[in-house]
């Protein structure tokens, strides 16, 4: 999935656990993928670019064992669990910080290609649903779900412009017919890694800068301004 549509999930997960602030659950959702950034650069998990690169088909997420396993992220979601609970004696940030962090790789499962291993041991049996194998039909998906997470969240317009205005500028990846930067990706996987850093850190910040809910605007506004004296 897409930066934007992870840090939409954010959204939903800051809905139903309002305790836990925005900003960690940002960073949660996005946990994985910045270990996958980390352990690409440092060169102990790889990926895979065609000689051409006109869609997400002609990326291969090849060796993600560690960041992207159901074991690792069932052992980090679990370690930020007890440090929160136990260590800060917060059990409902616990909670939804854990739910974050598990629910990269969930998404990651429903949209990728069968690159997911079931532990960092096991090269064989990787999981993923494939949507990623009909490009267009994983943009209007992806789409979709980043709307739906701000119409639970009730999200200001400028959050809705925020989220559409990503998902439009990646269409270029989901359609082999539209010519866009991912021709740049070829043979180039660093490059890969640098646009999805760029892409984790820009969502996360312009979410965070425009979370501001409908009804929260709506009462700031109709607050009756007090009297100068
Ligand atoms: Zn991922």
């Amino acid at each position: 999935m897409f930066a934007i549509n992870h840090a939409a999930t954010a959204l939903v997960i800051k809905k139903h656990y309002p305790e836990a602030p925005l900003s960690l659950l940002l960073i949660s959702v996005q946990l994985m993928e910045l270990l996958w950034v980390g352990f690409n650069f440092a060169g102990i998990e790889y990926s895979t670019t065609e000689a051409t690169v006109t869609s997400v088909l002609d990326v291969h997420l090849a060796h993600i064992p560690y960041s992207h396993s159901i074991l690792s992220t069932l052992v980090v979601a679990s370690l930020a669990w007890l440090i929160i609970r136990k260590g800060f004696n917060k059990p409902v940030i616990a909670v939804a910080t854990a739910i974050a962090i598990a629910s990269h790789v969930l998404l990651d499962v429903l949209t990728h290609s069968q690159d997911i291993p079931l532990t960092p041991f096991t090269e064989i049996n990787k999981v993923g649903l494939g949507l990623y194998a009909v490009p267009l039909a994983a943009f209007v998906v992806e789409t979709t779900y980043g709307i739906l997470c701000w119409w639970i969240y009730r999200g200001s317009m400028s959050l809705l412009a925020i989220i559409v205005g990503f998902n439009l500028a990646n269409i270029t990846f989901f359609s082999a017919a539209i010519p866009g930067p991912e021709a740049l990706l070829a043979d180039n996987p660093v490059l890969l890694t640098t646009v999805v850093l760029v892409q984790i850190v820009l969502t996360l910040v312009l979410v965070n800068r425009f979370s501001d809910r409908q009804d929260h605007i709506r009462q700031v506004k109709s607050k009756p301004t007090m009297p100068s004296t």
